[in-house]
């Protein structure tokens, strides 16, 4: 990993500015940041693979070496997207690895290609405070993260309508057991009594916030190349930015969010 005053000394030609004011001035960056960012490149892989040991990390992995794959061709759109990919993987990642708990439904829900079925069941946080709001309603302030406890940030449902969905559900009387806690609720769908909570899956921009929540930090600079990312993607898509100079761009933002996130995953 490089050090803070070597980032430092290539962010400060890039400062604050959005990646979007260099696509559409077409502002090129002429010092070659080629090998810098290879190098970076790797680092960060090896970091990832060291401190890590769940199979999200591949996506992570991939994410970034897809990027790096279209930052090298030329192709603007397609090498941001994949980093704004890699930035939510990345935070997603963190968050499992802290949760601490087995058959995590976020990770099986990915390995299982179930996600999907999940949010379109409306399974979905939309925002961190959803998740944190939950946990404090339930626990406190002062309540223990790495536990089965997170399945309360997803619905009540009772045993009909929660059957779909077992295995990405808790039992309310475990959790209770669990976590001493006692638990209360109606089934969100017919006002039965609840029997199970069925865990509701973050937006990108609950995973953010997620992840500012397990490191007790504010997330929202993270937050804001998130926005930045697909600002490049939507509304205008395409540039004319010339391509043999997009990896100098490229470069210097990726070390950008490398400094932003490298802190709260490593
Ligand atoms: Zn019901």
């Amino acid at each position: 990993m490089i050090e803070e005053k070597k980032y430092d000394k290539y962010l400060k030609r890039f400062k604050s500015k959005s990646i979007l004011d260099y696509l559409i001035k077409n502002e090129i960056i002429v010092d070659n940041y080629s090998d810098i960012i290879y190098n970076l490149v790797n680092d960060e892989i090896s970091l990832i693979n060291n401190k890590f040991n769940i199979p999200v990390k591949k996506c992570a992995v991939r994410a970034l070496q897809s990027a790096y794959f279209c930052a090298k061709n030329g192709l603007v759109s397609a090498a941001f997207e994949n980093d704004r990919f890699f930035l939510e993987r990345l935070s997603l990642l963190k968050i499992i690895s802290c949760m601490n708990i087995d058959n995590n439904p976020y990770e099986m829900a990915l390995e299982r290609k179930e996600w999907h079925e999940l949010i379109n069941s409306k399974f979905v946080l939309y925002g961190s405070s959803q998740f944190v709001g939950k946990l404090n309603h339930y626990y406190g302030k002062n309540f223990d993260m790495n536990n089965i406890s997170v399945y309360t940030t997803g619905m009540p449902l009772c045993g009909l309508h929660s059957k779909r969905f077992v295995k990405y559900s808790m039992d309310i009387s475990e959790i209770e057991k669990e976590t001493d806690v006692k638990i209360n609720e109606k089934c969100s769908k017919c006002d039965k009594k609840a029997t199970r909570f069925v865990i509701a899956l973050p937006k990108a921009g609950a995973i953010i916030g997620i992840l500012g929540f397990y490191n007790n930090t504010d997330t929202k600079s993270i937050g804001k190349l998130y926005a930045d990312y697909s600002r490049v993607l939507h509304p205008y898509g395409f540039y004319s930015y010339p391509k043999e100079y997009l990896i100098n761009l490229w470069a210097l933002d990726l070390i950008r969010l490398f400094k932003t996130m490298n802190k709260l995953i490593f």
